[in-house]
């Protein structure tokens, strides 16, 4: 039997940074991380392969949120912009790769929407808004206020690029809270958009928001944190359950050994939290149970440049529902960061099933690497085969904030008091992003 002060369950971005900053506070403080991989980092794994640097999950941050840039600035590690043609993204309208404009009046004059879209768009400076404070779908919120054309061709892409979730259930005000409260602030989005433009304006101008990572890819974010934290992480150590006497918590791991701890944090997914704890809590673990994981698979894809027909310098392109495709989108990963494919190569990376088509995620290999490559292959104009072919399987991948996901973490904070030092982080409750992640981290850590 082991013993800490402190144990985080899951040593992903979350885990790792709270225990980072932790120990920013208080050095001395006694911290285990139990990981049950043999590998640390979660969602984050870069592996490099014949001279490809694949990222099999987590792409990158973005660089709206300060979050992740300061810890990388703490842990002396420098983050990596992506190139200007990241700014460059397609949407498959009708069968066609168009490109999304980056600026209104290029937007007014793009194919993107019908005239009619365009006008009703518009419109929306005029729609009164809901007063009460209810909990919409993305599909209802935004048809409601912007219409129909501009939920199923941009927001419904978005959504999955981000979520790979279905925005018929997911809920806009957990998902998306700062457009969800722009109608409840100003009265619409239009409105509310304009208001922050005169505000921005008064302050510092901001630079454009640009997707970042590390020349090394993500995996030199975990590195660096495992250097720090090397002594205290436990790997390959899966807990099943926790318990509680004499107000020490018992964590019981796979291998039969059980550490006590006075305070417990469980930092992963909240389908694992469940399991760890049906014994404390079942009322808990039932609600933890109910947050959707569908799974999602990564294939990427190494061409010849001269293979791609449709040119190569962008960020890549999404795909609403309404194309019925059966990839999600893909990213140009190798036009976005340099260095993620050898001189000459092109790295691709589509994304396949999530909350609306899970069954395609488990396909196996060949039959995955054959849709993926079907659908692929006229959109980009490819001729030939891949030189270069790697699976990532996640088969509980992102989390979904679907409607009544705010109700549901209430009544957890509600059931969590009667648990003294216990808590939940993780991307399956206040954001899913790693800036997300590390924020939420950093917020906990000051409860310490
Ligand atoms: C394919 C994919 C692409 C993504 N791309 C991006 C992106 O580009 N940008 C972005 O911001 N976000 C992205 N995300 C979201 C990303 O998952 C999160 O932002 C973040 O990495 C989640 O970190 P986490 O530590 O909360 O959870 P996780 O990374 O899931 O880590 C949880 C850890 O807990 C461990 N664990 C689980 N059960 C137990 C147990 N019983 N005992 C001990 N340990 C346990 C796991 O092994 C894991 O290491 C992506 C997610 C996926 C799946």
């Amino acid at each position: 039997m082991g013993s800490a002060e402190i144990v985080i369950v899951g040593g992903g971005i979350s885990g790792l940074s709270l225990a980072y900053f932790l120990l920013q506070k208080n050095p001395k403080l006694d911290i285990k991380i139990v990981e049950a991989e043999k590998r640390i980092g979660g969602k984050i794994v870069t592996e490099n392969v014949s001279g490809f640097l694949c990222e099999g999950g987590v792409n990158g941050f973005l660089s709206n949120k300060p979050s992740t840039i300061a810890l990388a600035k703490e842990l002396n590690i420098e983050p990596l912009r992506g190139s200007e043609s990241s700014k460059i993204r397609y949407i498959l309208i009708n069968g066609k790769l168009t490109r999304v404009p980056d600026n209104p009046i290029k937007f007014f004059l793009s194919p993107l929407l019908t005239f009619s879209g365009k006008i009703r768009m518009l419109k929306e400076y005029f729609i009164p808004p809901i007063k009460e404070n209810i909990d919409e779908t993305i599909e209802s919120f935004v048809s409601r206020r912007v219409g129909r054309e501009f939920y199923e061709k941009l927001i419904d892409a978005m959504s999955t690029g981000i979520y790979a979730g279905d925005p018929s259930k997911m809920s806009m005000k957990s998902c998306f809270p700062k457009v969800y409260f722009l109608e409840k602030k100003y009265g619409g989005l239009i409105k509310g958009l304009i208001a922050l433009k005169k505000e921005k304006k008064d302050a510092k101008a901001q630079p454009s928001t640009v997707l970042m990572s590390f020349k090394g890819g993500m995996k030199e974010l975990i590195q660096s944190l495992e250097s720090r934290l090397s002594s205290r992480i436990l790997k390959g150590k899966k807990v099943l359950i926790i318990d509680r006497t004499n107000n020490y918590y018992s964590v019981h791991l796979e291998d039969g050994d059980i550490v006590e701890a006075e305070r417990v944090i469980l930092a992963c997914p909240a389908h694992e939290s469940a399991e760890i704890l049906q014994v404390l809590s079942k009322e808990l673990s039932d609600i933890l149970k109910t947050i959707p994981y569908p799974p999602l698979s990564v294939v990427a894809f190494g061409f010849r440049r001269e293979q791609i027909g449709f040119g190569t310098s962008l960020y890549g392109f999404l795909i609403p529902y309404r194309e019925k495709r059966k990839i999600l989108g893909t990213l140009f990963d190798s036009s976005i960061f340099p260095n993620r494919a050898p001189e000459g190569y092109v790295l691709l990376r589509s994304m396949i099933g999530g909350r609306r088509a899970p069954e395609l995620a488990m396909l196996p290999d060949e039959k995955l690497i054959d849709t993926a490559l079907s659908e692929l292959k006229p959109l980009l104009s490819i001729k030939g085969e891949p030189e270069f072919i790697k699976i990532f399987r996640w088969e509980k991948a992102i989390p979904q904030y679907e409607v009544g996901h705010e109700d549901k973490l209430n009544l957890m904070e509600q059931i969590l008091t009667k648990f003294p030092w216990l808590y939940l982080t993780g991307n399956a409750y206040r954001g899913i992003s790693v800036n997300d992640c590390i924020e939420n981290s950093l917020k906990l850590a000051d409860k310490f």
